[in-house]
């Protein structure tokens, strides 16, 4: 496990405000911060802004005003993306004729900086491994990705986001269309990939209450920031205003020992 210091700032959202077609703000004045070995779930009803806030934090967007930083550094600046992994929203179901094994799926997250068609390295089988592991797939390297469960794939997408032995992970509405045993599962391995490996992971979804089971912090999204709190006082007191989405409640950051 890498050493975790909670203190450290990974990610540092500032005044950022977005916006589509230049007219109207999607996101506004938005401040965040998130700290090496956070937890946090954004949530927030759909159309709120979740999915194009994460988007701006890995610069897949560009912010009509702010700044982000990661690891310190402007992201206009930054280049360290292997230690960025990513897990898209319906990222994609392979159906069972689907030609490719789950280790070239996993392989595919691979930034070595080579074109698609250079030879794997030893390197890069290690970690595919590594990320199989991780995940709880190894053995299932050679089975074709079409012929795993929903629930596996998924876990494959997320070995794919590993592969590069990222310090941060972003997933975008991961158990969407996923039974309660398989979120179950799942949220167990993100458990597991937080505590253990002191990944830093930035979740959206619109499953407040789920989330309040499992993450260190709620940061509340609905154009603004609406509230950014732990689990608990976001139910003992936060819950009214994210919903009335009056107020901005800012709750001091507090941190799992
Ligand atoms: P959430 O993830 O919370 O459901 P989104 O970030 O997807 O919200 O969307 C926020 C708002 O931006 C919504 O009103 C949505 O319709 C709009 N939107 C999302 N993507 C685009 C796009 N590519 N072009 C224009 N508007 C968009």
């Amino acid at each position: 496990m890498q050493r975790v210091d909670h203190t450290k700032n990974v990610i540092s959202v500032e005044a950022i405000s977005f916006s589509y077609d230049g007219e109207r703000d999607v996101l506004e004045d938005i401040t965040l911060d998130v700290h090496q070995g956070d937890y946090i779930g954004l949530v927030g009803p759909n159309g709120a802004g979740k999915t194009t806030l994460l988007k701006v934090m890995i610069n897949l967007l560009v912010p009509r005003s702010g700044t982000v930083k990661l690891f310190g550094q402007d992201i206009r600046d930054f280049k360290d993306w292997q230690k960025i992994g990513y897990v898209p929203q319906k990222a994609v179901r392979f159906d069972a004729n689907f030609p490719a094994t789950v280790s070239e799926v996993v392989l595919m997250g691979r930034t070595s900086g080579k074109g698609f068609f250079q030879r794997t390295t030893d390197a890069d089988t290690e970690a595919v491994g590594n990320a199989l592991e991780k995940v709880g797939m190894l053995g299932y390297g050679e089975r074709l990705i079409g012929d795993l469960s929903g629930g596996q794939q998924q876990r494959v997408f997320i070995a794919r986001a590993l592969v590069n032995d990222p310090e941060v992970v972003f997933l975008d509405e991961p158990t969407t269309g996923v039974d309660k045993k398989t979120q179950d599962g799942f949220y167990a391995l993100l458990q597991k990939l937080n505590r253990e490996f002191g990944l830093t992971i930035v979740l959206v979804s619109h499953d407040i209450r789920r989330l309040t089971r499992e993450v260190m912090h709620i940061a509340c999204v609905d154009r603004t920031l609406t509230c950014h709190s732990s689990p608990e006082e976001y139910l003992s007191e936060s819950e009214a205003v994210c919903v009335n989405g009056k107020d901005v409640k800012l709750i001091t950051h507090h941190h799992r020992e």
